[in-house]
Formats: C-alpha cells, sequence, structure tokens
C-alpha cells in the first residue's frame, strides 16, 4: 500500500462519517416532514407539529456541521441522538398506527453505537432505556397515558436489550479491525516504528506546533552503516533481524514525546520536540552507543552514523530534513559510527545525488 492509500484510507473514514450524517439526517427530515404533513391532513395538530420541529432542528443539525467544515462532528452527533431520544419519546407518547410506533426504538442501537463506538453508545442506549422505563412508570402512576399494556412494553424492551447487546458485540469487532487497519496503515511491519507518510505527519505537525508557541524542536537522522555488507555476509534474514532489534532498542530508549519513524530502507528518523540540538546529540550519542553494543547472531559489531538539526522558525519541512541529512552525510564522510549536528559550514559535503533525492 502506498503512502498516498494510506493518507486517503484514515482521511476518508472520518468524511464516511460526515457524509452518513448528511444522508441519515436528509432522509429522516423527509421521511418526518411527509408524517408531519399526512399528520395535519388527520388534523393530528400536536404530533404534526412535533414531527416538523424535530426534521427542522435535523435540518440546522447538518447546516451547522457544514459551516463547522466538519469541527463540530461531536455536537452534531449528540444532537442526532438527543433529537432521536426526544423524536421517539413523542411517538411512543402518541402510540403510532394500533400501538406500532413503539418499534422505532430499534433503531436507535446501530446509530448510537456507529457515532459514537462501543463505550459511550452503551450510555446513549441506557439512556434511551431509561426514558422509556420512565414513561412506563408515569403511565403506571397515572401521570401520563401512554397506549401500551405492561407485556407490550416489556417484550419491547427485551428485543431491544437483545438488538442492542448483538449491535454492541459487532461494532467492538469493527472498532478493533479499524485498529488494525490504522497500524498497518501507518507503522513499519518489520520494526513497528511509524512508516514515511505517519512520519512526515507528525513532523509537519510538530513543525507547526513549534512555529505557533516557539517550542524547540530537533530532528535526529540516523543510518545503518555498512548494512549492505550485513546482508551480504550473513543474508537478508539477518539484515532484517538486525533492523528489528536495533530500533527495538532505540525505542526502549527514548521518551514518550519521541517520535520514531522509517525514513527509507535503512534510514530512520527520530522528531525529539521540546529538544535543542545539544539535547538531541546527548540522545543522538546514547543511541550510537546502545547500537554499537548490540549483539545479533555473530555479526561483530553494528554501528550507525547520526546526523542531527535543530529547526529554525519559519523553515518548511523539506529544509528542515535537509539539514539533518547533510549532518548524516557529514557523520559518515568523517569514519562512520559517530554523531554529527548540522551546521551550515557542512553544506559544501553534500553530493548532488542526496540533492536530488531531498528535492
Ligand atoms: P553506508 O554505511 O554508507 O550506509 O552503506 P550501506 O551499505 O549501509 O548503504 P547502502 O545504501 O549501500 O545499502 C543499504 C542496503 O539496505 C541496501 C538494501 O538492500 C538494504 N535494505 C533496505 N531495506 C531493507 C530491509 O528491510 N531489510 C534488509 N534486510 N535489507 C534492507
Ligand atoms: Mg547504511
Ligand atoms: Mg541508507
Amino acid at each position: 500500500m502506498s503512502d498516498t492509500d494510506n493518507k486517503n484510507l484514515i482521511e476518508e473514514t472520518h468524511i464516511d462519517k460526515i457524509r452518513l450524517i448528511y444522508s441519515f439526517t436528509i432522509l429522516g427530515a423527509s421521511a418526518l416532514y411527509l408524517f408531519s404533513f399526512i399528520h395535519f391532513i388527520g388534523r393530528e395538530y400536536f404530533i404534526a407539529w412535533f414531527e416538523a420541529i424535530i426534521a427542522t432542528g435535523a435540518i440546522f443539525n447538518i447546516i451547522l456541521l457544514k459551516l463547522s467544515k466538519g469541527r463540530l462532528i461531536n455536537v452534531a452527533e449528540n444532537f442526532i441522538l438527543i433529537g432521536t431520544i426526544i423524536l421517539l419519546t413523542g411517538i411512543i407518547i402518541h402510540g403510532g398506527i394500533a400501538n406500532t410506533a413503539i418499534y422505532w426504538i430499534y433503531t436507535y442501537p446501530l446509530l448510537s453505537f456507529f457515532f459514537k463506538g462501543n463505550r459511550a453508545g452503551l450510555f446513549w442506549n441506557i439512556l434511551l432505556i431509561a426514558v422509556i422505563i420512565s414513561l412506563a412508570i408515569l403511565d403506571y402512576l397515572e401521570i401520563l397515558n401512554i397506549p401500551y399494556t405492561f407485556p407490550e412494553i416489556r417484550q419491547a424492551l427485551s428485543a431491544y436489550v437483545v438488538i442492542m447487546v448483538l449491535a454492541y458485540v459487532f461494532e467492538s469487532a469493527l472498532l478493533s479491525s479499524y485498529e488494525k487497519i490504522k497500524k498497518l496503515a501507518t507503522t513499519d511491519p518489520l520494526t513497528g516504528a511509524y512508516n514515511r507518510y505517519q512520519l512526515f505527519k507528525k513532523l509537519e505537525e510538530e513543525i507547526e506546533r513549534s512555529n505557533r508557541y516557539g517550542n524547540r524542536l530537533s530532528l535526529i537522522m540516523f543510518d545503518i552503516d555498512n548494512f549492505k555488507s550485513i546482508n551480504d555476509t550473513y543474508g537478508h534474514h539477518i539484515g532484517d533481524q538486525v533492523l528489528k532489534t536495533t530500533i527495538e532498542t532505540i525505542k526502549r530508549y527514548l521518551r514518550r514525546a519521541d517520535i520514531l519513524g522509517r525514513f527509507g530502507g535503512e534510514e530512520f528518523m527520530i522528531i525529539c520536540p521540546d529538544v535543542d540540538d545539544k539535547g538531541a546529540r546527548n540522545i543522538a550519542e546514547k543511541i550510537r552507543k546502545l547500537v554499537k553494543d548490540l549483539k545479533v547472531e555473530n555479526i561483530p559489531e553494528i554501528t550507525i552514523s547520526i546526523g542531527v538539526a535543530e529547526y529554525t522558525p519559519g523553515e518548511d519541512i523539506t529544509e528542515f530534513i535537509k539539514k539533518a541529512d547533510i549532518a548524516l552525510y557529514s557523520a559518515k564522510k568523517k569514519g562512520k559510527n559517530r554523531v554529527e549536528i548540522y551546521n551550515s559550514d557542512s553544506i559544501c559535503l553534500i553530493p548532488v545525488r542526496k540533492e536530488k533525492q531531498l528535492a
């Protein structure tokens, strides 16, 4: 799967939800206006007005969502779920044709679990059950008159709970496959580090944060030395093992805030938020030593060369990466297994091939 495919997959999931809110609202509101019209003709003014108001509220809800460019998706979802509970309460009290209105409650588990996920979805379902039980109690106390017998309410609620549990199970299964897909789309399967797409995304975010709040930001770029000869001598399988062990070791050492990703081949990057280049050099020195002490099969020594660069406000992502790459190239040039910090003097060392690669 390419980087672009991954990006589309993640972004489309969010867009899909918004699209579903639009289609659900347009469909639901149209049906409500139709019912409202039928009730007006039948001179049932209370329920007719009630349906028309809920339908209009739903339309306003999607206008709000559209105006906020999708940012108010959470609010819109909550409005839909509250609106649906109010609507269901109204039609349960009304009863519908031959007391069939209560069947509409079965739409709620799917709706709430889809919008809110399994945990919060459960809360919304319990809220609806509580509302229905309250209506039954009010009916029993003769405060309110709802047109159902006790066995009707009991059967409807029992069926509701079964559907709710099934919807919960399906939603949980769906969420766990979504998590798996997300992991596949954002990480490198061999090393578990972020993949290139996710790495760039995180770096863009950190650059934006640094520009907005003025915090320091550093980038560590490292490349395994003579990796081709490790592959040639010990086999590709052992090469993979070296990559895996190296990254696992480095990951264990890093802080939670540091972001480790695979730039390509045996080249990796660590984004260090709130760290200047001196701090990043210390981190780099430490990981260089950790890797040097690693034992994989009978390889005498695994070493890495490291380039460190600090972000200068206003720089774009390409310029920032290029600085770390120049420092890394300088470390290779000076004999490998070492750390170099970027300084503008090292620019002359950059070969034309690397410049082209980064542009
Ligand atoms: P240098 O010290 O200058 O970095 O030299 P090098 O041999 O490490 O670098 P070079 O670019 O010549 O070779 C990198 C090799 O890494 C070539 C490529 O086949 C290998 N490689 C890239 N990705 C993987 C991988 O996922 N697994 C294995 N086993 N090898 C990989
Ligand atoms: Mg290498
Ligand atoms: Mg390389």
